[in-house]
Parts: C-alpha cells; sequence; structure tokens
C-alpha cells in the first residue's frame, strides 16, 4: 500500500517464491486491488515470475504427520506461521507499508487470513499513519484491526497507544479465549513507533539511520 492509498493484494496463490512482489504488480499493473488463486498465478506468469516448487520434503512430511491427528491448535509464538510485516517513512514524511505471509499451517483448503486482506493485516492513510498485524489473522480480521490502529491515531492517539487499543478491543471480544498470539506495529507522521502483543515474545525491529534495533513489545498478559 503506498502513500496515495494505492494497494495491491495476492491471495491463496500457489507456485511463486514472492508473492509480496505479485502483490505490488497488482497495485502497478491493474485496476484492481486483489487476485486470488489460479488468476493470480497466472497473472504472477505473465508478469514474468518463475513457477518454483515450494514444498520442500521436510515440510511434505511435517503435513504427513500432521494429517495423523489434523488438530489445528496454534501455539503462541510458534503458531506455525511468518508474517513479515514493513511500514515505511521516507524523508518527506511519507508511509508506504507491505506485508507478507504464508498464513498459519495446518490450516483448512481455501483458508484466508488477515494479512492480504487491506485494512485488516495492513492499512496505511498517508495523512496519519501506518499499521500492520501478525499473529492468528482471524481475530485481526474480526476488528479490522489494522485500519482500526490508523485511525485511532487519526483521533490523536500515539502508535503505541493505538496499538494497545488495537490489542483490547481484540481480547474484549475474547473474553473466555486468550491462547493465541496478535501482535501489531505502528508508525505516524511524525516517525513516532509502537508495537503491542497479547503474549511476551513478539519483537520487532526499528531501521533508521543510525541504526537497527530489537524492541521487545510490550505485552497485554504479562506471562
Ligand atoms: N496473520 C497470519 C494469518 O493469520 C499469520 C501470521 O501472522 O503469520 O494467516
Amino acid at each position: 500500500m503506498d502513500k496515495d492509498g494505492n494497494c495491491g493484494a495476492v491471495l491463496a496463490m500457489q507456485n511463486i517464491a514472492n508473492p509480496i512482489s505479485v502483490a505490488r504488480k497488482v497495485m502497478e499493473e491493474t485496476p484492481h486491488v486483489m487476485l486470488a488463486g489460479k488468476g493470480a498465478e497466472q497473472f504472477a506468469y505473465e508478469q514474468g515470475f518463475e513457477k518454483t516448487n515450494l514444498l520442500t520434503e521436510e515440510s511434505k512430511q511435517a503435513w504427513e504427520e500432521w494429517k495423523k491427528t489434523s488438530k489445528y491448535k496454534p501455539i503462541i509464538n510458534i503458531e506455525n506461521h511468518d508474517t513479515i510485516g514493513m511500514l515505511a517513512i521516507d524523508a518527506d514524511g511519507e508511509i508506504a507499508g507491505a506485508c507478507t505471509t504464508s498464513g498459519m499451517a495446518y490450516k483448512m483448503a481455501g483458508r484466508v487470513g488477515d494479512s492480504p486482506i487491506i485494512g485488516a493485516g495492513l492499512f496505511v492513510d498517508n495523512e496519519v499513519g501506518g499499521a500492520t498485524a501478525t499473529g492468528v489473522g482471524e481475530e485481526v480480521v474480526r476488528t479490522v484491526g489494522s485500519f482500526l490502529i490508523v485511525e485511532l491515531m487519526r483521533q490523536g492517539k500515539l502508535p503505541q497507544e493505538a496499538c494497545e487499543e488495537g490489542v483490547k478491543r481484540i481480547i474484549a471480544k475474547n473474553k473466555d479465549k486468550q491462547d493465541f498470539q496478535i501482535g501489531f506495529i505502528a508508525i505516524n507522521k511524525k516517525g513516532e513507533t509502537g508495537g503491542y502483543c497479547i503474549h511476551p515474545g513478539f519483537t520487532y525491529r526499528t531501521y533508521t539511520k543510525e541504526g537497527h534495533v530489537n524492541n521487545p513489545s510490550d505485552s497485554y498478559l504479562k506471562s
């Protein structure tokens, strides 16, 4: 998603190593914002991306093993997922963002998480700031989490405060169930950043001219 509110996403796309680059092509080269499944894959080939077999022997064996019980039970911080969310601000204060994921592992065929849904896994409004999410995507979709955080910043909250409120909204919808992880990060027009999560163990990185800093995020639950 760029500073002008242009955005692109691909979902349920197989055989392409870098879907984030295909998402960018959707934004830049099509009148659409989302392409899914075979249509997304076909578009990727048309744009010059190569067909790649992403199934390793190791993950195939792990999947065969999982099928013996077929239990979907994400374990906090090692939930078999891998989202990378990035928010960037340039010297003129222009903001853009991106996120990419394989999604939760061992899910139902056809399941779509939050990451490709603009407003859920990622949102940027260049007048205000940007936010992105990781964790159990269903919960982020239910609160339109990243959009919510940007809107909270529009109302005057700092990125840190907005991320905390975003997590609290999810907690409020899950009073009896907190055995899952969500992490949000956010940035505002001044370049101020924040991050917050449900369970300890979520760390985000900030990159500036001075170098790289790892920021262990504060969490709603303390242990
Ligand atoms: N949010 C992703 C999903 O639900 C998982 C992740 O954060 O890695 O698919």
